[in-house]
């Protein structure tokens, strides 16, 4: 039990520190309450999420993590889209999964 909360406590700092090193604010426009800034993947990729993802962003030296605000999340998210195409959004609509 004493696990779970030391896991939060950890996930708690390790996003200040993610907070820290990109400067506290939106890399596009400079936004800077916490409470609407978001770690973007540029590449991607499915995360499990959890500590192992957070180490991995705070220890990337790629640059491939951007601290993005709530705006430019949803805008990063709807450019990704419209390059890949995978996904066959119809306008507006959720895709479904296949099956
Ligand atoms: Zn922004």
């Amino acid at each position: 039990m004493p696990n779970k909360k030391t896991s939060t406590e950890r996930q708690r700092v390790l996003y200040e520190q993610i907070h820290e090193k990109h400067d506290r604010q939106c890399a596009e426009c400079g936004f800077d309450d916490p409470r609407a800034l978001i770690v973007s993947d540029t590449h991607r990729e499915r995360t499990k999420g959890g500590l192992g993802y957070l180490y991995a962003v705070l220890n990337d030296e790629t640059g491939r993590y951007r601290l993005l605000c709530a705006n430019h999340m949803m805008i990063a998210n709807q450019e990704a889209g419209a390059n890949r195409r995978l996904v066959g959004r119809t306008n507006g609509r959720r895709s479904r999964r296949p099956n």
